[in-house]
This record gives structure tokens, C-alpha cells and sequence, in this order.
């Protein structure tokens, strides 16, 4: 017992990896035990972190080249940076997420924004931040009445509504949100203003499509549920190399035997267990365990129809309607807003989020000013260095003058570079359930826009653009949808679920996909 009891959870008591009382021989049971885990994306990652370091023999298969799923990153050649295919923020709610980053090292890359910036069209700035004395959920109330971009009605309203959500407690599984927001009389502005623009930022979807408990949690729990609760954060550096890069090695380290581009093509089951795994060239792979965190519409395609027959959700999954994000990524030739991060209102565009995040500059991290550019990170005090971009100086100023059209002679360096050329991404939420005449289709009716809210944008040239569309970026949370999803735990007794799918009282997020990796590692270790 004693072996699983090292698991640094720092007394949270949500976070409950342990064995079950009174089973004393494990330690030596688990280390001839081995655990198959299909998927690379935050819910394989969490399970395997979980499970690594503790005894178990652990492979993780990963169709792709990289870690990280729809967390993920790819090249850039135009700037020689991964880029993450859109900007992923955490949210001071998401504790087992932290708690992910916190045992990878992730932290270290962390900033968090304490105050949350509004601008509307004109260039208005409004800030929502706590008051230093008032205790959650009033924190943020002396701030809220300042959003002058809601008129003093509808800021009452929606004050009222927020009451009135916290102290909700009908069964509304049925119902959706935004039959609620018109029960309890809120106006279209008000709606337009504050409560469709939080759903789409968190949930990617529209008040008429959300199903009322998960809307519910949005605001009571993501919003006013803790002093912190509401504060985001986002990493220095995008979370695809960070995943691919710094747990892909915390897990090596830690013995997890990691196969990327190995798809694994079905996997098979006699009577009530999983026998194998079939890989792509027609090999078959046997674990003692098997974990299963493919995205929604993949899980049952890859299960035989044993499986499929034995947990019929997976089928009914498999048409969960998606909800699509679509993230512009620009370089301007200069900079047009000093915030990091800005929620924008009334406009098709949702959020512009400028570079990367700070880090907290802890005594982890150095972001090493040498010209390669280099990471120089300790984790789990062992030092490593990383280069970043993976090109030299000459060669990235080279790589980018060409591409910007910018004059190679006029630029001496990489840290002139990032003078010349800011980096912005720019994203539309739900961009399936918006009219296209809502949301910018060109990269001039982009731009159109962030002049219409960053008066510094009228001069800004753009260098380069690419949009990314992901159009199943998450699961539509509609209340058909929730009522199914299955838990971590099958009726077939070697095989659990996860990815943010899966049931864990979250919404599509990498919170839920968190929860449901460590929930599945947990029904393993129940099981010794
Ligand atoms: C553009 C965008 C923006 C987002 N923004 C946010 C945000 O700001 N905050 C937030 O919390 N969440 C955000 N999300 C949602 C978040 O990315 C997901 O909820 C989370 O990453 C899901 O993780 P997962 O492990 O469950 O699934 P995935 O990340 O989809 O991982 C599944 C993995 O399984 C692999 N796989 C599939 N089939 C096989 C196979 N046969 N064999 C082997 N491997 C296989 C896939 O390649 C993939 O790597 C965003 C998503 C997108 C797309």
C-alpha cells in the first residue's frame, strides 16, 4: 500500500489514485502488470502519468507524429515554431488539470491573468477583476457593475439570472440553456453580451444547444465558484510542444514506452475481457489492461463488435453532434494592443490573444535570450536544454525575412524579429453554429474587425495568415448528449474509457480530459 501512497496529490481530496484498502501484496502484483493506452492526447497522457513510475509496464500508441491530440501543435515553416492549432486556456476551476501540469512540469510554463480585459468597438476597455475583501461568489460583483458594454438593466438582469442559477435545483437535464435565459426573461442584448459569448468561448456552442446543468456549471462553478476560479491561463510556450516535448520525456523518464505513428486498427475481446490490440501492420499487442482514449467519434470504430455490443454508448457517440473552432493565426508588423489576452464583444471575433503567455519566470525556467533561442528547463531536477525553434539565428532570420518580405540587412537578430513581427491568434468559437455573414470569412474581414476594436490596427500590415478550422474540436454538450456519455469504467473487466468525452461532470475541455484519464487509471488500480 505504502508504494502508491507516494503520489503527491498534496492532500487534494478530489485526486484519489490509490489501491483499495487492505490489498498488501501489490506492490509486487502491479510490477508484472502491463497496460496498453490507446491515444496521445491529454486523457492517454493524464492516465499514463498516473500510472508511470509506479511498477506497471506502460506503451501508449499515438497514431501521430506528436503527443498532445487536439492540444496538439504543428510546424510553421514560415516562422519555424510549432504553433498550436488554436490557443487552449485553462481556467482556475480546472484543479486536476494544474494538478497535471504541477506533476510534468508544466507549471513552470504558466501564466495566469488575474484580471479579465473586455474591449468593444471603438477600442473601450473593460476589466474584470476581484475585489481584494469580498469572498467568492461576490469577488467579482464591484467589477461586473463597471462592463459598461451592458446597459445598468441588463447588467441587473444578468446578476439576477446569476443568482438565481446558483440556487437552481429542478432536474433540467432536458432543458436547454437557452430555453432557461428565456423562462427567466433576460433581454437579447444581455444574451447577445454576456451569456452567449461565455458558452461560446467555453463550451463552443450556442445557449440554444447547450444542455442547462453544463451551462449551470460554466457559470457557477467556472465563474463564481472560488476566488480563483474565473482566472485563465496559458503557457509561454504552445501547449503541443510542451506535451509532445516535456511529458513525452517526463514519461520516458518514468519508464512509459511511447509508439508514435502506430495506430492501433482494432482491438479485440473474448467473453467478458479484451484479448489484444491489432496494430496497423497486422501485429497483435497484449496488456493485462487496456485504455482506451481515442477521440468520441473514433472509439467505436476501433472496438470489435463484442465491445461495441457491450457498451452501447460508444455507438451513440459516435453521432454526437461536434462543435468547431476556428482559430486565425496573424502576424502583423506591429503591435496593436498591449494585452495578452482581450474577450471581445458584439464583433464575430470572440478572443485575441497576442503571443505567448509570460512565464512566471520561476527558478524552473529560463527562457534563454542566446540567439538559438533555447529552453533551458528542470524538471524533476534533471536539466535539459531544448532548442527553440530547432534552426539556428542566421537561419531563422533568413527564414523569416523571406517570408515577411522584410529586409534580411535590417535585421540583426532573432529578438529584432519578434520586434518587427507580432504574433496574434484570433479566434471565432463555434464557428458551425454562427452565420457566415457573423464571422469573418477573409483575412480582410478579420482585420476589418480588429480595426474596429484596435484603433492601432488601421496601420498594421499583415505579414502572414493561416486559419485553422477544426471542425470537430469538441462534442456538443446538448442534453441528448449528456445523458449518454459512459463512464471510465466498462462492463468488460481489463478495459477503461477516457478522453474528455467520457463522464466526468466537465464539459469538452482539457480538464475533462484530465479527470477522465486519472478516473481510468483509477478502475485499474481498483481492480489489484
Ligand atoms: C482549436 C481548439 C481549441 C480548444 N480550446 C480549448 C481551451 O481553450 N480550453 C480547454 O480546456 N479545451 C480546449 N479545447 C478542447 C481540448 O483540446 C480537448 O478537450 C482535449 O484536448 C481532448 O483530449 P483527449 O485526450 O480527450 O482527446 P484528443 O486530444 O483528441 O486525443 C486523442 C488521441 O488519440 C489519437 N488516436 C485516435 N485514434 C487512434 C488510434 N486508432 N490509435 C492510436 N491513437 C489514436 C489521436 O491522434 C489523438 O492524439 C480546444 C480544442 C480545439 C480543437
Amino acid at each position: 500500500m505504502s508504494a502508491f501512497c507516494d503520489y503527491p496529490w498534496k492532500g487534494r481530496p478530489e485526486l484519489f489514485l490509490f489501491a483499495k484498502p487492505g490489498n498488501t501484496n501489490v506492490a509486487s502484483q502491479k510490477e508484472s502488470i502491463s497496460v496498453g493506452i490507446i491515444g496521445g492526447g491529454l486523457a492517454g497522457l493524464a492516465a499514463a502519468t498516473a500510472l508511470a513510475g509506479k511498477g506497471f509496464r506502460v506503451e501508449l500508441f499515438e497514431s501521430r507524429s506528436r503527443l498532445g491530440g487536439r492540444a496538439g501543435a504543428f510546424w510553421e515553416p514560415a516562422v519555424g515554431q510549432w504553433i498550436d492549432f488554436g490557443q487552449h486556456v485553462l481556467m482556475g476551476c480546472c484543479r486536476q488539470m494544474l494538478h497535471f501540469c504541477e506533476q510534468t512540469g508544466l507549471d513552470a510554463f504558466l501564466c495566469r491573468y488575474r484580471e479579465l480585459c473586455f474591449v468593444e468597438p471603438g477600442g473601450r476597455f473593460y476589466r474584470l477583476k476581484p475585489h481584494p475583501l469580498l469572498p467568492a461568489p461576490l469577488h467579482l460583483g464591484p467589477s461586473f457593475f463597471r462592463l459598461g458594454f451592458l446597459s445598468w438593466r441588463d447588467r441587473l438582469r444578468v446578476v439576477g439570472g446569476l443568482v438565481r442559477l446558483m440556487h437552481e435545483s429542478r432536474p433540467l437535464e432536458q432543458m436547454s440553456f437557452g430555453q432557461w435565459l428565456f423562462a427567466q426573461g433576460q433581454t437579447p442584448l444581455a444574451i447577445q453580451r454576456f451569456w452567449t459569448p461565455v458558452l461560446l468561448s467555453t463550451l463552443a456552442e450556442v445557449p440554444e444547444r447547450v444542455a442547462f446543468p453544463v451551462a449551470q456549471k460554466v457559470f457557477v462553478e467556472g465563474l463564481l465558484g472560488s476566488r480563483d476560479a474565473y482566472q485563465l491561463l496559458r503557457p509561454s510556450l504552445p501547449w503541443g510542444q510542451l506535451l509532445e516535448e516535456s511529458v513525452g520525456q517526463w514519461l520516458a523518464d518514468r519508464g512509459v514506452v511511447i509508439h508514435r505513428k502506430r495506430p492501433v486498427r482494432q482491438i479485440l475481446a473474448e467473453g467478458q475481457a479484451v484479448r489484444a490490440l491489432v496494430l496497423r501492420d497486422g501485429g497483435e499487442k497484449r496488456f493485462d489492461f487496456y485504455i482506451v482514449a481515442v477521440p468520441w467519434r473514433q472509439a467505436a470504430g476501433l472496438v470489435c463488435p463484442v465491445i461495441r455490443e457491450a457498451i452501447p454508448q460508444l455507438a451513440q457517440a459516435a453521432d454526437w453532434p461536434a462543435g468547431a473552432i476556428t482559430t486565425w493565426h496573424v502576424w502583423l508588423d506591429r503591435s496593436i494592443t498591449p494585452q495578452a489576452q482581450t474577450a471581445v464583444v458584439g464583433k464575430g471575433i470572440q478572443w485575441v490573444f497576442a503571443g505567448w503567455g509570460e512565464t512566471q519566470g520561476g527558478p524552473n525556467t529560463i527562457r534563454s535570450t542566446s540567439p538559438e533561442g533555447s529552453i533551458r528547463s528542470s524538471l524533476s531536477g534533471k536539466s535539459r536544454v531544448r532548442d527553440w525553434p530547432a534552426r539556428s539565428a542566421p537561419e531563422k532570420i533568413k527564414g523569416m525575412a523571406n517570408h515577411f518580405k522584410l529586409q534580411e540587412s535590417s535585421i540583426q537578430s532573432p529578438q529584432e524579429v519578434d520586434q518587427k513581427i507580432h504574433y496574434y491568434q484570433v479566434i471565432v468559437s463555434a464557428s458551425h453554429a454562427l452565420a457566415p455573414s457573423a464571422i469573418p470569412q477573409t483575412i480582410q474581414d478579420l482585420l476589418a474587425e480588429l480595426q474596429e476594436v484596435f484603433p492601432a490596427a488601421q496601420k498594421a500590415q499583415v505579414l502572414a495568415f493561416r486559419q485553422v478550422k477544426m471542425s470537430e474540436a469538441v462534442f456538443s454538450p446538448q442534453p441528448a448528449v449528456e445523458s449518454c456519455r459512459p463512464g471510465q469504467k466498462t462492463p468488460l473487466k481489463n478495459l477503461a474509457l477516457a478522453g474528455d468525452w467520457t463522464a466526468t461532470g466537465w464539459p469538452a475541455t482539457m480538464e475533462s480530459a484530465v479527470r477522465s484519464g486519472y478516473q481510468a487509471a483509477q478502475v485499474i488500480l481498483d481492480q489489484i
